[in-house]
C-alpha cells in the first residue's frame, strides 16, 4: 500500500539542513520517494515538523520496578506493565530501542506480531555481571536471586569465570539477544560496590566479546570508572554506555577503534527527581551529582574526540514517560541538530540497523511529526502530546493531528 505524507517541515536525520513543503510517499514498510510531489495526500503534516521515528539505544523496558524481587507482582501484572511502557514508548516517538538489559525476545516477538502495540525491540536478555557487582540485586542478607520470568524479562545473571561468562552469553543469544551486555564498573543504583570499581577479569570479557563475535554481534558495557571503560575498549567492547568518566585521550582511542559512546543524560537527570517513585533507596547523592557531571563532559569529550555519540535514556520503573528528555538534555551539550542525529542515524549506525535512522528513499518507513520546530525547541520531545503522529513500518500508530487529509 502506498502512502503519500506531506510535511511542513523535514528534519530527515542525517544532520543536513531542513527543507519545506516536502513529500514523502511510503511504499509498504520502506520510504519510496521524498521530494516535491503535488497531488493526492493521505497524511497531512502540513503545519508539523517530520522526522524519522527516534531510536533509543539504552532502555529497561522489563525492568518495571527496581525494587521487585521477583516475588512482588504476579506474572500477569508484570507483562502488563511491561506491554504499557512499550505503547508509552511508541507514543513518544520512539519506534526502536536496543534495551540494554532485561527483556529477552519474547516482548519483541509479540510486538512485532502485532499483538502488543511498541516499538522495534533489540533485545539483549539478562545483563552478564560479576558476583556482587552491579546487576546483582541481592541484597547482602540474601543468597536468593531472582530467576526471571524466561520469554519475557529476566534482569542479570551473575557469573564469575570465563566459562560462566561464555554460559551466561549463550544463554542470553538462546533467548533472543541481538547483543549482548555486562557490566565493567560498578553502578550508581548498586548494592555493593562504587562507580569506580573495574568489574569482571579481562578473561571474562574476551568471553562474552568472542561469543558475540561469533555470532556477528558485539557487546555493550555498563561503564561508569576509566578503569573499566579502558578494560573493556581492550577487550573489544563496541558500545560504552554512560562513560562518566571517559578522558580525553580514551575518547580518542574509542574513535580510532570505531566504537561508540551512549550517554544515559536523563537517567541522572530523573533519579534526582523521581528517585522516591522508582523505588530506589540505596545511593549517594554526592556520588549521583559526581556523576551527572561526570556524563556532561564525557558526551563533549567524546563528540569532540569523534566517537559516534548515540542517545539513550536508560529510563526504569513503571512509567518511563520522559524518554524525549534525552534529546533535550543532548541538545544543551551539543546542540539541537547533534541531538536529533544522534537519536536517529548514529543511533541505528552504533545499534547495527542501517535500514533506520534517516528519511531517505529505501529505508523503512518510520516517522514521526511533531507539533513545532525542534530546532529551535528541544523540549518538544519531552511531551508525547506534542508527538502527533507515529508511522512504524509503513503503519500509523498514533495520530493525534486535528487537521483532516485531504483525498
Ligand atoms: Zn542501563
Amino acid at each position: 500500500m502506498t502512502l503519500v505524507l506531506r510535511c511542513g517541515r523535514l528534519v530527515d536525520g542525517t544532520g543536513a539542513d531542513p527543507s519545506n513543503d516536502v513529500t514523502v510517499v511510503l511504499d509498504g514498510d520502506r520510504i519510496a520517494s521524498v521530494g516535491n510531489a503535488s497531488g493526492t495526500v493521505d497524511l497531512d503534516c502540513g503545519g508539523l515538523t517530520v522526522l524519522p521515528g527516534l531510536i533509543d539505544a539504552h532502555t529497561h523496558l522489563g525492568i518495571v520496578d527496581v525494587a521487585d524481587d521477583g516475588t512482588k507482582s504476579s506474572i500477569a501484572v508484570t507483562a502488563a506493565r511491561i506491554f504499557a511502557v512499550a505503547r508509552r514508548t511508541l507514543d513518544a516517538g520512539f519506534t526502536t530501542v536496543r534495551d540494554a538489559g532485561g527483556v529477552d525476545g519474547g516482548l519483541a516477538d509479540a510486538i512485532e506480531r502485532g499483538l502488543v502495540e511498541g516499538p522495534r525491540v533489540l533485545p539483549s536478555g539478562p545483563i552478564i555481571c560479576q558476583t556482587g557487582g552491579h546487576g546483582d540485586l541481592r541484597s547482602p542478607w540474601t543468597d536468593q536471586h531472582h530467576a526471571g520470568l524466561p520469554g519475557l524479562v529476566r534482569v542479570s545473571t551473575p557469573c564469575d569465570g570465563a566459562d560462566a561468562v561464555r554460559a551466561a552469553a549463550r544463554e542470553a543469544f538462546r533467548r533472543g539477544a541481538t547483543q549482548l551486555k555486562v557490566c565493567v564498573s560498578g553502578g550508581v543504583i548498586s548494592v555493593s560496590d562504587r562507580t569506580d570499581d573495574v568489574q569482571l577479569s579481562a578473561e571474562e570479557l574476551r568471553a562474552a566479546v568472542a561469543e558475540a563475535e561469533s555470532r556477528g554481534s558485539y557487546v555493550m558495557a555498563h561503564a561508569h570508572g576509566l578503569a573499566g571503560i579502558r578494560a573493556a575498549l581492550a577487550a573489544g567492547v563496541r558500545s560504552f554506555e554512560h562513560a562518566s568518566f571517559l578522558d580525553g585521550p580514551t575518547a580518542k582511542e574509542i574513535a580510532a577503534a570505531g566504537a561508540a559512546v551512549v550517554p544515559t543524560l536523563s537517567v541522572a537527570h530523573l533519579m534526582v527527581e523521581q528517585s522516591a517513585g522508582w523505588g530506589v533507596d540505596t545511593w549517594s547523592r554526592d556520588n549521583l551529582a559526581r556523576v551527572q557531571e561526570g556524563m556532561a563532559e564525557a558526551t563533549r569529550l567524546a563528540y569532540d574526540a569523534g566517537v559516534l555519540v548515540g542517545s539513550g535514556s536508560d529510563l526504569l520503573g513503571p512509567d518511563q514517560d520522559r524518554r524525549g528528555l534525552e534529546i533535550v538534555l543532548k541538545a544543551r551539550l551539543l546542540g539541537a541538530m547533534a541531538a536529533i542525529v544522534s537519536a536517529t542515524r548514529v543511533n541505528a549506525e552504533i545499534i547495527g540497523r542501517p535500514d533506520l535512522g534517516t528519511v531517505e528513499p529505501g529505508r523503512r518507513a518510520d516517522l514521526v511529526a511533531v507539533d513545532g520546530d525542534p530546532l529551535a525547541e528541544p523540549e518538544l520531545f519531552d511531551d508525547p502530546d506534542r508527538v502527533l503522529l507515529v508511522v512504524k513500518d509503513g503503519r500509523v500508530v498514533k495520530d493525534g493531528r486535528v487537521v483532516k487529509d485531504r483525498r
